[in-house]
């Protein structure tokens, strides 16, 4: 294993420098007037209202506490000079704004900059803000590790330790516009959200879209609902459950165009095989008459990449209104793949243009620090079981449905 820079800040009895109360779950923190505080990064814009009424206090005044928050930057009560200092006094009593804990961040030399934040006293997640000409987008993780164990990306090899908590999502994305000095509406230098950082976002369903509801609230981030993506590795149901709660854009990780190759690199597609997935993208989509949806293509060398994989993509891609992001594989300690050749990937990407297939090859950004895309570790204190638990488990459902 590399030691990661920010290992030290670890200590052995799990207590680390990170007391921050993004511990508790966010389950705990709503039933928590009475006993802790509530954390506010917890709630989205109703969640928060519901709380304020809870309070004795009317709906426009946690509207005002959001906008200090994420308009402004501001943890601290007392600053809030248009909340009366009766409930100014009121809120610090009964509940808290507390963002992560940052451990370690970095700049890459070409702009791409990662922070280490720690969740718990034994646990870190890492975020990533991209900044191109024209938009910048940050990378938000949704777990501590992945339980699903795909085998070419390198947080799937680190095994799973819990959900992150709504405050917790949403607080790497407060972390990074504060840093980045972003005022919705005015100064917007963080314009995307991809939910493609460590973890399964639809297996951590609730707490997701709390934070994607605050990325795309004007009190929130104000991004626009195509702005913000979620990626998932597949799970059929909640992508059906996911278009009818929250009008997001949805990218799929398919990195095969069958299932027996697919269910190697993706342990997933076993349960949920490709026709399934794809049956739920199009419902997806037909709610959203002009939605496109992103099929991301990790390129393997020799193992996805040669022209007969192009021309299955192609009859796949073909009922959909897709688009194909082919993403050079990035290594990362003990893996068995390797890159495919620049050469390799371009005649792969003419063959799905040449069919009419929307496709982009997505730039490698910030490697020199490990930030590029299957690049994330963080700091995960693995509880194994849970992950072989899932591949037992899914092996033991196939076998039932076959
Ligand atoms: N679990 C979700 C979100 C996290 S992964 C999902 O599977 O979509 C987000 C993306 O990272 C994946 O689509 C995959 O394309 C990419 N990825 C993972 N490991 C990678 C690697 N080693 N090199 C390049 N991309 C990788």
């Amino acid at each position: 294993m590399i030691e990661h820079p920010a290992q030290h800040l670890f200590d052995e009895s799990g207590t680390g420098p990170d007391t921050s109360a993004s511990t508790r779950a966010p389950s705990v923190a709503r039933s928590m007037l009475t006993t802790a505080k509530a954390n506010l990064f917890d709630f989205d814009r109703k969640g928060l209202r519901e709380l304020f009424a809870q309070l004795g206090e009317k709906p426009y005044r946690a509207d005002q506490v959001m906008k200090w928050i994420y308009h402004r930057h501001i943890t601290d009560f007392a600053a809030m000079t248009d909340v009366g200092k009766a409930l100014r006094d009121k809120l610090s009593e009964a509940v808290e704004i507390v963002p992560p804990n940052t451990l370690f961040e970095q700049q890459a030399v070409d702009g791409t900059h990662k922070w280490l934040l720690g969740m718990d006293g034994r646990n870190a997640i890492e975020a990533v803000f991209i900044p191109e000409t024209s938009r910048g987008t940050l990378c938000v993780s949704s777990q501590i590790g992945c339980g699903l164990a795909c085998t070419f990306c390198s947080t799937g090899t680190q095994g799973f330790n819990r959900n992150l908590s709504a405050a917790e999502i949403i607080g790497q994305v407060w972390v990074a516009a504060k840093h980045l000095g972003n005022v919705p509406h005015h100064q917007r230098k963080l314009t995307n959200v991809v939910m493609m950082g460590m973890g399964e976002p639809l297996l951590n369903f609730d707490n997701v879209v709390t934070a994607m509801n605050v990325m795309r609230d004007d009190l929130g981030l104000g991004l626009a609902n195509k702005r913000v993506t979620l990626s998932t590795a597949g799970l059929v149901p909640m992508i059906d459950k996911l278009g009818e709660v929250a009008d997001v854009s949805l990218a799929v990780s398919l990195h095969a165009p069958n299932d027996e190759l697919r269910s190697e690199l993706v342990p997933l597609n076993k349960k949920y095989p490709i026709a399934e997935l794809l049956e739920a993208c199009a419902r997806y989509a037909a709610r959203r008459p002009r939605t496109t949806i992103t099929f991301e293509y990790t390129m393997l060398n020799g193992v996805n990449d040669k022209p007969e994989h192009a021309r299955q993509l192609i009859k796949l891609m073909r009922r959909l209104p897709a688009k194909v992001n082919l993403i050079p594989f990035n290594a990362f300690h003990g893996t068995r793949y390797t890159r495919s050749d620049e050469g390799v990937i371009r005649a792969f990407q003419k063959i799905l243009l040449d069919a009419d297939v929307l496709t982009m090859v997505r730039r490698t950004r910030g490697d020199d620090i490990d930030a590029a895309c299957g690049q994330l570790k963080g700091q995960v204190m693995d509880r194994t079981r849970r992950q072989a638990e899932f591949l037992r488990k899914l092996e033991r459902d196939v076998a039932h449905a076959a």
